[in-house]
């Protein structure tokens, strides 16, 4: 399959020029001297947010704007509590399958579907060409996990030194990544603590830590050198995700020591990352029961000084293989109702093999309904507009815009044609789930009808009756129109 696809157009070019060759050209450097990026701006119109907040909010490091300076097609957009809860989809090819074309392509439907980020985890062939290739084609900024590359470019895991891992981090900032996923906080005395637990260390990048630094006998080097990595995202803007190496991976390992041991380590880290006006977010768990969720989110925000968090799911069962873009939304929507800044999506692939383009759809389409449900759960301004505007179409019937407002216009399409596909039927006051004698909203409309007609109402016959000081109930007569029953009334006294 060729790719045709035209690149992004670029949006960054003349904002970055001035920035150029400084030693730290990141948003937070400039937030902090009191600078309105074009960037800032370009977020605070997307967000309906003034750009004095958005400006505080990155100066504060409440809020991030991960745009490599090298990213020109980036149109910015924002993590952060201040923020609409935004949805990350990972795409990416493994040893075991999928081309640069169809990765390409799998980006199209994360943007098609309104992704906010898009994580490339390839571990396969070609990763830097894929990469490019996803960069000058993504409008949204771009994630990388720089270790995959990193072991990629050596025979064994176990071969990696600093000096090629550096490497890897500093040839993909320049390329123009965005953010990168960097499991520093993964110390070397936190590793004992998973020795007890159910599945281990279910990261890729987390294993391949351990792993490193048992074989070596040496402390992460990401943490020992971490001053080197902040230099490397100071020049190029990039932001560091702290990965959660130590997530847990089953419901049992949920909020243990390794976890919140890794959760303290990463705070510690993102107070250097902010000494060196590095942008930082913190990436979270995975597995959660649904009673444990609200206090993942406080301590991650207590102890990590508020940085942005930013959630893999978390899934709230173990037993959903196969949907587990559900188990996981239902996390991602308590977590987003929390405070949680960005959702990472799962697909119904998950634990089982990697996604093909309707999987992406999948998970994505889940997603944002728990970033949206998020958003208007927090009253976050203007977030319900949606849903009233869709909820007026379908009141009135107007199934194209109801359709046209969903989050998957054509999913709504496909499944309401699939009974009623004549055009006849865009207008009908019915749908096949009741058909038109029992569809309660058509019904709804003629009682409005009787209403304007002047037909009393139970309403208007009650706010008499308490007028008059009655109690008033209502049942059925006969025909089926609601009638007031009257009650007694005490006969008046006699005249004296
Ligand atoms: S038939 Fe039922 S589901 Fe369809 S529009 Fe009417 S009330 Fe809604």
């Amino acid at each position: 399959m060729a790719n045709t696809r035209t690149p992004a157009n670029d949006v960054r070019s003349a904002w970055v020029a001035p920035r150029r060759g400084r030693a730290c050209v990141t948003q937070m450097y400039e937030a902090r001297k009191g600078v309105i990026t074009e960037e800032m701006t370009f977020v605070a119109k997307r967000e309906r947010l003034a750009p004095e907040l958005v400006r505080a909010e990155v100066a504060r490091g409440r809020m991030i704007i991960p745009a490599n300076i090298n990213h020109v097609e980036l149109e910015p957009m924002a993590i952060g509590i201040a923020s609409s809860c935004k949805v990350n989809a990972n795409i990416g090819n493994s040893a075991l399958g999928s081309t640069l074309e169809e990765e390409v392509a799998k980006l199209d439907i994360c943007l098609k579907y309104g992704a906010d980020s898009v994580m490339d985890l390839s571990t396969g062939k070609r990763i830097r060409e894929v990469r490019e290739a996803l960069l000058r084609a993504s409008p949204v900024p771009i994630g990388t996990v720089p270790i995959y590359e990193a072991i990629e470019r050596v025979k064994e895991p176990l071969d990696l030194t600093w000096h090629d891992f550096l490497d890897v981090i500093e040839a993909q900032a320049k390329q123009g990544v965005d953010y990168m996923t960097l499991h520093a906080g993964v110390l070397w005395e936190l590793i004992p603590l998973t020795k007890d637990r159910l599945t281990g260390i279910v990261s890729r990048g987390g294993s391949l830590m351990a792993q490193w630094m048992m074989y070596h006998g040496k402390q992460n080097p990401l943490y020992a050198h971490f001053d080197d990595v902040l230099d490397v995202c100071a020049r190029y803007d990039v932001a560091i995700s702290l990965g959660d190496g130590l997530r847990p991976g089953c419901l049992a390992d949920a909020s243990d020591a390794a976890q919140f041991g890794e959760l303290r380590v990463l705070g510690e880290l993102t107070k250097r990352a902010w000494e060196r006006d590095v942008q930082v977010m913190i990436e979270g768990p995975g597995h959660v029961p649904m009673d444990q969720i609200e206090d993942n989110v406080k301590k991650q925000m207590e102890w990590c000084h508020e940085a942005p968090f930013y959630v893999l799911g978390p899934l709230v069962t173990d037993v959903g293989a196969g949907y587990d873009h559900i188990t996981s939304a239902i996390g991602a929507a308590m977590a987003g109702w929390y405070g949680t800044a960005m959702l990472c999506y799962v697909t119904p692939k998950e634990h089982l093999g990697l996604p093909n383009a309707d999987d992406v759809r999948n998970g994505l389409i889940a997603y944002k309904i728990a970033a949206h449900a998020a958003d208007v759960a927090r009253h976050r301004k203007g977030a319900r507009e949606r849903d009233d505007q869709l909820s007026r179409a379908r009141y009135r019937f107007d199934w194209n815009e109801q359709f046209r407002l969903s989050l998957d216009p054509e999913r709504a399409r496909e499944f309401h044609d699939a009974t009623l596909d004549h055009e006849h039927f865009k207008t009908a006051e019915f749908c096949s789930m009741c058909g038109p004698k029992f569809c309660s909203m058509r019904i709804s409309h003629d009682v409005e009808k009787l209403a304007a007609a002047g037909t009393p109402t139970p309403t208007a016959l009650l706010s008499t009756e308490q007028r008059e000081g009655g109690a008033g109930c209502i049942t059925e007569s006969g025909s089926g129109v609601v009638q007031l029953a009257r009650p007694e009334r005490e006969p008046p006294p006699p005249a004296e």
